[in-house]
């Protein structure tokens, strides 16, 4: 590690991550999921934590080659069935209302060459599983945060021309801009922009649009929202009224489009990672909210067991806004992993939407959020379509138009 004051740097991220992040406080339960090779992160984080008055700080440790091992020779039926203890563990995380803290370094391409049908039977297995952790999560029922360390392999394929510490250091650099370490107070600076993002979202909220139309070279898509649709920005509020901030980095405001009402089509504009493959240059086609028809110029294969998990998706759960002046667009590096490329660019998700994406959603059954139009999946996957083309109108109940973003950028 040549990054000067790298030591004090990982120290402050640790100390955002618990006391921004998930905003740890007196008897909370944290989890925190990382991996191995992580484990410098992972005791600055555990400290932060039992500094703030953490009850207990519960690792669930994970790595990319053991992972990958897992998927390509375990036997069948450990592949197709989860393993009781993981659902134990999963029951006390939600009836402690723990906080959820997953750091994000794995190589995009990790499972690259493992067969796609296996990685797929076990997402699948694993989404239906975990499904009580999921709506705990999508609800805001406890504190969640997505957060990044740079891996090796993912540094690797984000900076190929640089040696193996260089890419670790220009990782990490990006990741510490991004999350705002390198400010004099990260905390305060973070709290500025959970404000400046939750404005604009509130500046939406107030037009009560009836949809979106999208256009773009390759894209033209009307997206119809649902009534009291809800946009919001980075910050959140758990059921008991603690705030958090869900992703850091974070710039995107977003909401659900109606999952009956999406028609037209649209293109990629960057390459995704998903369940350890890239997937790149995707064309979607929808009618009546679903996906019609679709095709990739890489990866398709793990797209169509993508689009095959359920019924929810083929449906949309997501639409975000993001400039493309972002910081992380401007810093022109694609990164392999949506937490980041996610925040250069305006995107959509396949799968779940969020219950707080429409107003009292967090306290409605599955079935009226199905009945308000919000989709329901085991999966949520983001992928990017912004660019600096890219022209957005918000369209009235009355069918008058406002523009929203004009060439990629706010209008
Ligand atoms: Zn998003
Ligand atoms: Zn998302």
């Amino acid at each position: 590690m040549t990054l000067k004051n790298f030591d004090t740097l990982l120290e402050k991220y640790a100390r955002l991550i618990a006391e921004v992040g998930v905003g740890v406080a007196k008897g909370h339960t944290v989890t925190v999921n990382i991996a191995v090779d992580q484990a410098p992160l992972a005791r600055l984080i555990s400290k932060a934590c039992y500094e703030l008055g953490a009850a207990e700080v519960l690792f669930l440790w994970n790595d990319d080659a053991t992972g990958r091992d897992f998927l390509k020779f375990a036997d069948d039926d450990r592949i197709e069935n989860v393993a009781q203890w993981k659902l134990t563990q999963q029951d006390e995380v939600i009836e402690r209302k723990a906080s959820r803290i997953s750091v994000v370094s794995q190589d995009p391409a990790a499972f690259d060459g493992v067969d796609p049908k296996r990685i797929a039977t076990f997402q699948t297995v694993m989404g239906k599983a975990m499904l009580p952790t999921r709506i705990a999560t999508q609800s805001n029922q406890l504190s969640w945060l997505v957060c990044g360390a740079a891996g090796l392999g993912w540094a690797k394929k984000v900076f190929p021309e640089l040696s193996d510490e260089e890419a670790v250091d220009a990782l990490w650099d990006q990741i510490f801009k991004t999350t705002r370490i390198y400010e004099e107070d990260p905390v305060a600076a973070w709290r500025a922009h959970a404000k400046l993002l939750q404005d604009k979202a509130d500046e939406i909220n107030k037009e009560k649009f009836d949809a979106f139309h999208y256009t773009a070279p390759g894209t033209d898509i009307v997206f119809g929202m649902p009534k009291n649709y809800r946009f919001e920005g980075a910050g959140s509020v758990n059921s008991r009224g603690e705030e958090f901030i869900a992703n850091m980095p974070t710039e995107e405001v977003f909401a659900a489009p109606d999952a009956n009402r999406v028609d037209g089509y649209i293109v990629s504009t960057r390459p995704l990672s998903y369940a350890g493959t890239i997937i790149d240059g995707m064309k979607f086609t929808f009618k009546d909210g679903k996906v019609v028809d679709f095709s990739a110029e890489k990866g398709e294969d793990v797209l169509r067991s993508l689009l095959d998990t359920d019924e929810g998706a083929r449906r949309l759960g997501e639409i975000a806004l993001v400039p493309d002046p972002s910081p992380i667009s401007q810093s022109g590096i694609t990164f392999f992993n949506t937490l980041f490329d996610e925040n250069a660019s305006n995107h959509l998700a396949l799968g779940s939407a969020y219950a707080f994406s429409i107003e009292g959603g967090t306290e409605m059954s599955e079935e009226e959020l199905i009945a308000a139009g919000l989709n329901r999946s085991n999966v949520h996957v983001d992928f990017m379509v912004g660019s600096p083309e890219m022209n957005i109108d918000g369209i009235r109940e009355d069918g008058t138009r406002v523009p929203i973003f004009r060439n990629g950028d706010w209008a």
